[in-house]
């Protein structure tokens, strides 16, 4: 039987990212009985929120989702929509794999890190308020439970992926009792995995050992924040915004995502790359056990990047979001 899964197409560019990634796993041969899901700033009139109870509800009952950027309108009650998402459906982990790919424009090569970024807490905790007109302050609110089970996830994953190493990143030696407690965790959790070397950066000599020598880095773990200015920075690493997939992942419940948003200036131009999509489709494949299709995918992206040709003007090519797929769907 067809896995069922949640399409939410989004805003923005999202739904002609969303339709050649759709496409591309079609011709795959991959059957997906997809429960399209409308949500973002187009539903707000007729629903009253651009996050719709009977969305989140679809996702819980099929337990994965693929998704395209989404807005934050503004007005909308919400301080973002991804970052309510991600809160409400307890998706704690957010993995952004950054893969180099040949053919993409980047002055690094061979580049594999895969930074696990701690999803609902931190300075997203939405604690933040204005003491007075010239006074404001936000709490970054860490605790032992959130630290432990991201710290976990990125031990098993290590393990489950064969991968050699996990590096804490964090500022303890400042923020000692927050990033303190995220550090003394870590210890404690990789004490549980010897066969994981496991060491830690401060996220300021993290930045800049990245970008000096970041092969020599694997499995990164960090709290909400460092997470996404790093990972970011990985993202560049490897060629940018539109080749940057990712997983927000819980324990029942996994939703794959560009890491891009919805360039709402390229709305309905054919333009962006869809790639990041498409890549997110490939993590959502792996995970519903369609590992053969997603390599397959994966390969013929790779190869399209690397060809050059049929590519979108972020990969210094001409051709448009559906071009782009179709020459994926070619090379299939
Ligand atoms: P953005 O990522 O949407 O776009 C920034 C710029 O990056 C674009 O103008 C474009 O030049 C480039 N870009 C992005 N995606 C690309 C692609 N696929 N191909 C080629 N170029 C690409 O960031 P923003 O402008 O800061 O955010 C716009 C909206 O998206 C905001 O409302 C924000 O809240 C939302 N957002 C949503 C998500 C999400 O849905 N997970 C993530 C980030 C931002």
């Amino acid at each position: 039987m067809a896995k069922r899964v949640t399409l939410i197409p989004g805003d923005g560019v999202g739904p002609e990212i969303v339709e050649a990634c759709r496409r591309v796993i079609e011709a795959a041969g991959v059957s997906i009985d997809w429960d399209v899901q409308e949500a973002g700033a187009g539903v707000m009139e007729k629903y009253g929120t651009p996050l719709p109870t009977h969305v989140l509800d679809s996702i819980r009952a099929n337990g994965v989702a693929l998704k395209g950027p989404i807005t934050t309108p503004v007005g909308s009650g919400f301080r973002s929509i991804n970052v309510a998402l991600r809160q409400e459906l307890d998706l704690y982990v957010n993995l952004r794999p950054a893969r180099s790919m040949e053919g993409v424009r980047s002055p690094y090569r061979d580049i594999d890190l895969v930074v696990v970024r701690e999803n609902t807490e931190d300075l997203y905790a939405g604690i933040e308020r204005k003491v007075d007109e010239d006074t404001a302050e936000s709490v970054k609110l860490i605790t032992r439970r959130a630290s432990e089970r991201i710290c976990r996830f990125a031990f098993e994953y290590a393990r489950r992926e064969g991968r050699r190493k996990v590096t804490a990143v964090h500022k303890a030696n400042i923020l000692k009792f927050t990033d303190g407690l995220f550090l003394e965790t870590a210890r404690a959790v990789a004490a549980e995995y010897p066969d994981i070397e496991f060491e830690d950066r401060i996220v300021d000599n993290m930045a800049m050992q990245l970008v000096q020598k970041p092969h020599i880095y694997d499995v990164l773990v960090m709290p909400n924040l460092y997470g996404d200015i790093i990972s970011d920075l990985c993202a560049g690493l490897v060629g940018g915004l539109g080749v940057a997939p990712s997983a927000n992942i819980g324990d029942e419940i996994q939703v794959f995502e560009p890491v891009h948003g919805s360039a709402p200036k390229y709305t309905g131009m054919n333009k962006v790359n869809p790639t990041a999509q498409i890549l997110s489709g490939v993590l959502m494949l792996r995970h519903i056990g369609e590992a053969e299709a997603a390599e397959r995918i994966y390969r013929a992206v790779a190869e399209v990047i690397r060809e050059g040709k049929r590519v979108t003007y972020d990969l210094g090519g001409d051709a448009g979001t559906s071009e782009m797929a179709d020459a994926i769907i070619e090379r299939l």
